[in-house]
């Protein structure tokens, strides 16, 4: 039975469920195979303080409940994880390395025997499995032990799995240089919004934005000091726009926002305000205070609208170098009456 445990869970690895179901998986498994009356998996953030998973499965799961990260901490489970070693308990309630507080709850709940085995990867510990027999059932042996601890390994390339699918997906779309949205994460994002504003007939207005000038930058004070205005420029997009707004790294020194729930005249202020925010006040940088300017576009979704981004985009985009070629430093839209 053992071994058919490991067997699933680890066909479930296998097969790419997902996390949850996985930590599920393995909890569910440890309960049945040693057998246990209580499993949790608990992950956590020692740094935040915080339980990030909190799974649990076995006959007496409503006695396993969520207990604070602090009663954790100062209990077995901060032991397993501050030592990276598993651990068994015989008898929880009087085990000196449990803080009162979890002594109070397995009184409370009628704990017996603990064991618990740290979850880690690379040397990282991140949380704990924890098997719970009830009082007068039977104790945990050496041989439980080994079990325990490589389910506890098998849900810990999970969770690292899980992570690094997570971070891939985040690296996908984002610039490094800037923090934004890349090209890709932008359309990613945009694509959503102007299917939900084509099917509420709500507005939509999107900005393309391009430095005046940049190469002069580039060619006087090197790539580097280049690469720091965009940093800031970056920045300073963000805070001009409010959180719903998405600013978009979408070429070089080029950036793209879109503007939900925004019609013209409202986009037409904050494309002045992401304007004069750049333009009005010089970037401090490592060679002192740079003036930098902006061109900025702006276009509206259209209601009969066969529009995609690319389109919408284009049309801001087309608005934006009428202003380079007059010179640059203003704002100017792709809609007729404010053209
Ligand atoms: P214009 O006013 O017509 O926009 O002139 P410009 O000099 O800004 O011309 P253009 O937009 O064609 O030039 C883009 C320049 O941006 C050229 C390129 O070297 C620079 N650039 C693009 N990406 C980066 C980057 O990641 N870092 C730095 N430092 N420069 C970049
Ligand atoms: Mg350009
Ligand atoms: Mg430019």
């Amino acid at each position: 039975a053992k071994t058919e445990t490991l067997y699933r869970v680890a066909q479930n690895l296998i097969e790419g469920s997902s996390l949850e179901q996985t930590l599920q998986t393995v909890v569910d498994g440890v309960a049945e195979a040693l057998p246990a009356n209580g499993v949790s998996l608990i992950t956590m953030n020692p740094r935040a303080k915080k339980i990030v998973h909190f799974v649990r499965g076995g006959e007496g799961r409503d006695r396993v409940v969520a207990a604070t990260f602090e009663e954790l901490w100062d209990g077995l489970a901060g032991y397993a994880m501050r030592e990276h070693e598993s651990l068994i308990s015989p008898e929880a309630r009087q085990d000196e390395r449990e803080g009162p507080q979890a002594r109070a709850r397995r009184e409370a709940t009628g704990a017996g025997a603990v064991m618990v085995a740290p979850l880690s990867y690379a040397g990282k510990v991140f949380g704990v499995l924890t098997a719970i027999n009830q009082a007068g059932d039977a104790e945990f042996s050496r041989h439980d032990l080994i079990l325990h601890e490589a389910m506890a390994n098998q849900a810990a390339i999970a969770i690292e799995n899980a992570r690094l699918f997570e971070e891939v997906q985040r690296l996908a779309v984002t610039d490094d240089l800037t923090g934004l949205r890349n090209r890709r994460g932008f359309f990613e994002v945009a694509r959503r919004e102007l299917e939900r504003a084509t099917r509420t007939g709500r507005p939509l207005s999107a900005l393309m934005l391009d430095i005046d000038g940049f190469k002069r930058v580039n060619d006087t004070y090197g790539h580097a000091i280049g690469d720091e205005v965009l940093r800031h420029l970056a920045e300073r997009c963000r805070r001009a726009v409010r959180d719903i707004d998405l600013v978009g790294r979408y070429g070089g020194e080029e950036f793209a926002v879109l503007l939900p729930e925004t019609d013209l005249k409202t986009a037409l202020e904050v494309a002045e305000r992401v304007r004069s925010s750049i333009g009005d006040t010089p970037f401090d940088t490592e060679v002192g205070p740079l003036p930098i300017r902006v061109s900025v576009g702006l276009a509206l979704l259209e209601d009969d609208s066969e529009q995609t981004v690319e389109s919408l985009l284009d049309r801001a985009d087309t608005a934006m170098y009428l202003v380079k070629k007059e010179g640059g430093d203003a704002v100017r839209s792709a809609e007729a009456e404010f053209g």
